[in-house]
């Protein structure tokens, strides 16, 4: 417990816990929080200007409550037949996993998920009093006995990421389906970095029609190249936003987020188009690392997993101080590496080059 939170009557269950957060440090390479490394074009930068310029003649009002247009354009972004009743969208993936827990979890009820896995997942849990069950994955991190220990322990809530942060482990939709098979409750599919996949690793989203209790989450915090604009969204059944509709904050989707946020979406063309520059710097270094005789995980996402090192913290630290911060986190030994530009892979291969000569 800190001094500060002795004087006052902090919640029991969250005296002594730190703060979330990946360290925002201002280093030349920034490769630490699976960001799209590429800035907004001149063209984006002005609709999004423009967005912004039409909204602020009518922030004397309250934003459309129910994010009505901006649903409708991701709907049509995600395809596969979805409409407005079924999309959902918040401040970010991490507000609308909130919502979710707090409308499927809460006092009493249980969230699970397979470690390792996104760590957001188990700490949403802990704030909005849902008891966490962290279950556990196959030696290569995949899911095979995932509906095993959803059949023991009956959560009221499952979480999928797929593709996995930080393994970048993609799931079989046949695995899914057996979870859900086997869930009593909500099975949350967070699809964060879908649009990273290797070809033929299908989305979550074919799987709605016919289930009520799944949920697919998304974000344009990555390949979107939009984290700083704060916008998560999920595919469901029409019932489960209903639900999220009791819990969620009036107007909690601000008029400028939800304009930026729609001009991002008509451009979308020019991030995605990044997409495949990233895909194919993804897949080569993987190949380099391993070449490196390294082990890494493979990945269906922007990052890579890799090690394994006696000391990560020395080999983290080692990078840092060559200006090249990446994300000391995953199994001991193991780090992640988010893919940027050819520039900044080419100075991270340098740098870790030397860390590892002797
Ligand atoms: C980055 C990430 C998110 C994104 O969260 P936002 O709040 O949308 O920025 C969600 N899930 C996973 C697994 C992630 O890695």
């Amino acid at each position: 417990m800190t001094l500060e939170q002795a004087r006052l009557p902090v919640r029991d269950d969250l005296r002594g816990l730190r703060p979330y957060g990946a360290p925002q440090l201002d280093v030349a390479v920034p490769l630490n929080t699976n960001e799209n490394p590429y800035p907004p074009s001149e063209r984006l930068r002005e609709a999004v200007a423009d967005a912004v310029a039409a909204a602020a003649g009518t922030l004397n009002r309250y934003p459309d409550r129910d994010a009505t247009e901006l649903r409708k354009d991701l709907a049509a972004y995600l395809g596969h037949g979805l409409t407005a009743p079924r999309v959902w969208a918040a401040n970010g993936s991490n507000e609308v996993i909130q919502q979710l827990l707090q409308a499927f979890g809460g006092p009493g009820r249980t969230a699970m998920g397979f470690e390792p896995s996104y760590s957001m997942h188990p700490l949403i849990a802990r704030v909005t009093c849902t008891e966490w069950i962290g279950g556990s994955r196959d030696a290569d991190y995949g899911l095979t006995t995932a509906a095993g220990q959803v059949r023991d322990a009956r959560p009221d809530v499952v979480f999928i990421a797929s593709p996995n942060n930080p393994t970048g482990t993609a799931v079989p939709l046949s695995l899914i389906e057996a979870v859900y098979e086997a869930a009593p409750g909500m099975v949350v599919v967070d699809e964060a970095y879908a649009e990273f996949r290797r070809d033929g690793t299908p989305s979550a989203l074919t799987l709605l029609p016919g289930r009520e209790r799944l949920v697919v989450t998304r974000t344009m915090s990555k390949a979107f190249a939009a984290a700083g604009t704060r916008l998560g969204y999920l595919a469901a059944d029409p019932a489960v936003i209903e639900a999220l509709l009791l819990v969620r904050l009036p107007y909690h989707l601000s008029t400028v987020t939800q304009a930026v946020a729609r001009a991002a979406l008509e451009f979308r063309d020019e991030p995605l188009a990044t997409v495949e520059a990233l895909r194919a710097e993804r897949d080569s270094l993987v190949t380099w690392l391993r070449s490196a005789g390294l082990e890494v995980a493979d990945s269906d996402a922007n990052f890579a997993l890799f090690g394994v090192f006696e000391d990560r913290d020395a080999v983290w630290q080692g990078l840092l101080d060559r200006g090249v911060l990446i994300r000391n986190t995953g199994p001991a030994g193991w780090l992640r590496v988010t893919v940027g530009t050819p520039s900044e892979m080419a100075t991270f291969r340098s740098a870790l080059a030397e860390v590892l000569s002797p």
